[in-house]
């Protein structure tokens, strides 16, 4: 099961099993996951890749329909899943959430906290009802969840907790006007360096994963669809980012081979914040 202590002496991985050791390292088999936001785009297919990994998995999203939808896809795969209906900016809502998995399965080993809005507004008329509704969700609702599943994680010394940021908290992503969002994702970024250092000697690790622009319903709203042809241009790997792109981290961030690496922000972005 899940080592807290961690760390793998190297005379066991070069003379003892050979070959499919750093595979067998990225399983989940017996990890118990969520993950918020779930019912599309980016959490859907982070709830898929931790389910082929192994882990059984509770798909979380405000809209219940979507999060069921999803679950039945996990099912369909043998995947050991349910789905629960929660909203992440409440805590009472995510103590729902949280008793819920404990109560079915036990305890939570993984916590993909990834449910996030994006509102566009030219910062001179963003309203504060824009700012809290943006915040609320991806900077607070993150909190919130962190908290809630931290709580557990530290109570048995063991847990992973990979944070959605955006790589809108590195750079300021043009033309789009979305001061909210970016700082919120700032936010998001700090508060998993704090917990990510803090929770560490208890077993917790917390990360997070910075996409750059993801092909998911998100962007194709009104207000952003019509900026893709330009944002390419931007991007030196010449594409979106596809949903695909970013499964592979997830299962590193909630697995043991990634146990060393804590308080810190994966960024796939296709080389844009660097360009
Ligand atoms: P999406 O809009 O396609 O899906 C988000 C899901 O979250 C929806 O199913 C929605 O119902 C759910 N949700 C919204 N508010 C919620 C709440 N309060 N409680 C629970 N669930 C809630 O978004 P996406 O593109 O998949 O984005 C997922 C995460 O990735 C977000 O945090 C987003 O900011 C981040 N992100 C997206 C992109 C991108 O280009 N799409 C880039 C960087 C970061």
């Amino acid at each position: 099961g899940p080592n807290a202590e961690g760390g793998v002496h190297c005379d066991e991985v070069f003379l003892g099993v050979q070959g499919k050791f750093i595979l067998d390292r990225l399983r989940l088999d017996g990890r118990v996951a969520y993950v918020t936001g779930a019912g599309q785009g980016i959490g859907r297919a982070f709830a898929h890749a931790l389910g082929e990994a192994g882990a059984k998995v509770v798909v979380v999203d405000l809209d219940g329909k979507k999060a069921e939808r999803v679950a039945q896809e996990l099912t369909l795969k043998g995947i050991q899943s349910m789905a629960l209906t929660a909203d992440v900016s409440q805590p009472q809502s995510v103590q729902g959430m949280v008793d819920a998995i404990v109560a079915k399965w036990g305890t939570i080993h993984i916590g993909c906290n990834n449910a996030g809005i994006n509102m566009n507004s030219a910062s001179e008329d963003t309203t504060l009802d824009e700012w809290d509704q943006t915040f609320g969700v991806n900077l607070r609702g993150t909190f919130i969840c962190c908290q809630a599943a931290g709580r557990v994680m530290l109570k048995q010394g063991y847990g992973k907790i990979i944070n959605t940021a955006s790589m809108a908290s590195l750079i300021v992503p043009h033309p789009q006007k979305q001061l909210a969002y970016n700082t919120s994702k700032a936010g998001v970024v700090k508060l998993t360096q704090t917990l990510g250092t803090e929770w560490i000697d208890r077993g917790v690790r917390v990360n997070c994963i910075s996409p750059g622009i993801v092909d998911t319903p998100l962007i194709h709203s009104e207000e952003l669809g019509p900026l893709v042809q330009r944002w390419l241009s931007d991007i030196p790997a010449g594409r979106l980012a596809q949903v695909t792109d970013l499964q592979a981290a997830v299962v590193y961030l909630a697995s043991d081979a990634s146990d060393y690496m804590t308080g810190h922000n994966l960024v796939i972005e296709g080389g844009q914040s660097l360009w």
